[in-house]
């Protein structure tokens, strides 16, 4: 009996030993694969936080500034890039999707003419509020209550 549970657990050891070196794993699977990006990525922000405020305090020299902060950015595009690695294989076979930043709305907000800027017969507007249209020359005040 002892003997059958010693070779269990030199087989035990023997698997651990030769099976999973710590060193040898490529990446840890956790629960979140993005956990520890996270991690990084909010440790680099933090010392561009840092570094900021440093050198608005006058503790660094411009150029001490900028090569860290070039350094800092770097590190975190390299964060950002593995996230996306991460994010495709977890996808599987599909392609990795670039991270296209959702299309700004073009429109003009129209702003209601109640502000005294907008003529509220020609739709001409003006930066500051006036009498009468430089457009059309109609009073732009009547449609305010
Ligand atoms: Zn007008």
């Amino acid at each position: 009996m002892i003997i059958a549970i010693t070779c269990v657990i030199a087989i035990v050891v023997l698997v651990f030993v030769l099976g999973v070196r710590p060193k040898d794993l490529p990446e840890p699977e956790p629960v979140s694969p993005f956990a520890h990006l996270d991690e990084r990525k909010a440790a680099i922000y933090e010392n561009l936080r840092d570094l900021q405020f440093e050198y608005r305090v006058g503790k660094l020299s411009d150029n001490d500034y900028q090569l860290t902060k070039k350094d800092l950015q770097k590190e975190l595009a390299a964060v950002m890039a593995e996230v996306d690695r991460v994010k495709a294989q977890l996808l599987g076979s599909r392609p990795a999707v670039p991270t296209t930043p959702a299309p700004i709305p073009a429109q003009k907000a129209k702003a209601p003419a109640v502000d005294g800027f907008t003529c509220p017969h020609c739709d001409a507007r003006f930066p500051q509020e006036l009498k009468f249209c430089g457009e059309c020359g109609k009073p732009m005040k009547a449609v305010r209550a």
